[in-house]
């Protein structure tokens, strides 16, 4: 029995959608605020035991009927600049379950099946709100929202994303994002040719390649800068290009071809940051990239916000005081979401500093191999 009644959670992305689910479903009545009207994004890629998670909250088949199917091995296999497939390391066979050992899905297609299953579960979603503030006593803890309306709740789970409002609140200034040099330029084309695998294409710029359900390309390329760039449209349109036109490869000269005045390119810098333990401070515990964001260089940021919604609610289910719920959790998490952002941060280090891709893809099958091991 979850010796809470019920609780508010900041941030209605992966983390904070799957902790509503998880612990509606352990009898734990959850209010979930956004900020952000509806959710934004291009495509991603859940490896590993995320794919585990999204059957435990049994939303396999609906992930993989809007989804697709992927494995790592494809996901982490190089081409260099002409589309000639380069030997590296293979990735491990990553999960020892059935299960298929990654999803490729739209953002915002997951973000609807995360919340309706929330929904389903129970938990109220309310969006173009956020939590502003936050008081505890010792035995309930009092949001204020960026309405200005207040409630009390026995627990506030900050699932606010790497800029998280929550931890600001508990922590201060003590931890912030850390720009690691790389900004990347997303975009999904449409019509492009079958003319290459999806993987990385390795030129003097890295263009990884992913394809969507619907037939659409997926894009991500970087951009290494001294200190972080400020960009507008043109100019990411002109980055994307100018990384393109380093390819020979048919399928960067058809995205080429499709890259207009009009087109939309996502810029998000490559921040990190790691929480040291505990994550918690009295009633409001952090999770996902509130308290351990990175890099996409395992492409595992999202996957750690799946795990930690349901190791969360798996061990409120389990039973005990709030502190000893609290703490079974920190000793499943903080290891391994040291690991992912660790490596993924030296992965980047090895990516921007043209380290042998061998080289890489041995680490990367490392972090794979560890991350294989159950939640
Ligand atoms: C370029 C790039 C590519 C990536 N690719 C992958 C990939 O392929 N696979 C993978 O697993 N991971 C990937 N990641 C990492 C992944 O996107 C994140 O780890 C994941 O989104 C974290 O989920 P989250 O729910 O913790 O945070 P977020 O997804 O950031 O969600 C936080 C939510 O909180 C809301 N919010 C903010 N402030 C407040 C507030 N004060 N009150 C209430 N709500 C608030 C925001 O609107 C947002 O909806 C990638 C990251 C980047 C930058």
């Amino acid at each position: 029995m979850t010796s809470i009644q019920n609780a508010l959670i900041a941030g209605g992305g992966i983390a904070g959608l799957t902790a509503a689910t998880t612990l509606s479903r352990a009898g734990i009545s959850c209010d979930v605020v956004d900020l952000a009207d509806r959710p934004a994004g291009a495509a991603i890629s859940l490896l590993n035991r995320a794919v585990d998670g999204i059957a435990e909250m049994g939303l396999l088949e609906q992930c993989l009927d809007e989804g697709l199917a992927v494995s790592p091995q494809e996901i982490f296999a190089y081409f260099d600049a002409a589309g000639k497939p380069v030997s590296t390391p293979p990735m491990p066979s990553t999960s020892t379950s059935a299960l298929p050992h990654g999803i490729l899905i739209y953002r915002p297609i997951l973000a609807n099946i995360l919340g309706r299953a929330a929904e389903e579960a129970g938990a109220s979603v309310r969006t173009g709100v956020g939590l502003a503030g936050v008081r505890q006593t010792e035995d309930s803890v009092t949001a204020t929202l960026t309405d200005g309306s207040e409630r009390s709740y026995d627990l506030v789970i900050g699932a606010d994303g790497i800029r998280s409002k929550t931890r600001s609140l508990i922590l201060g200034d003590q931890v912030i994002p850390k720009y690691t040099g790389l900004t990347m330029f997303r975009w999904v084309a449409d019509g492009v040719p079958d003319v290459g695998p999806i993987g990385h294409y390795e030129s003097e710029h890295l263009c990884v390649i992913r394809r969507q359900r619907d037939g659409g390309v997926y894009l991500a390329t970087g951009r290494s800068f001294p200190e972080r760039p400020r960009i507008d449209a043109a100019q990411a349109r002109q980055i994307v290009r100018e990384n393109l036109r380093t390819f020979t490869a048919p399928l960067m000269c058809a995205l080429e071809e499709r890259l207009t005045d009009d087109t939309k390119i996502i810029v998000n810098d490559y921040d990190w940051l790691l929480v040291s333990e505990p994550w918690y401070r009295g009633r409001v515990m952090l999770i996902g990239d509130a308290a351990h964001a990175t890099t996409a260089h395992l492409g595992a940021g999202g996957g750690m916000a799946i795990e930690d919604g349901v190791v969360l609610g798996q061990e409120f289910a389990a039973g005990g005081s709030l502190e000893a719920v609290f703490e079974r959790f920190m000793a499943r998490r903080f290891e391994r979401a040291r690991m992912v952002v660790e490596t993924s941060v030296e992965l980047d280090r090895m990516n921007q500093q043209g380290e042998p891709i061998v080289a890489q893809n041995k680490v990367r099958g490392q972090a794979m191999e560890a991350l294989s091991s159950p939640y």
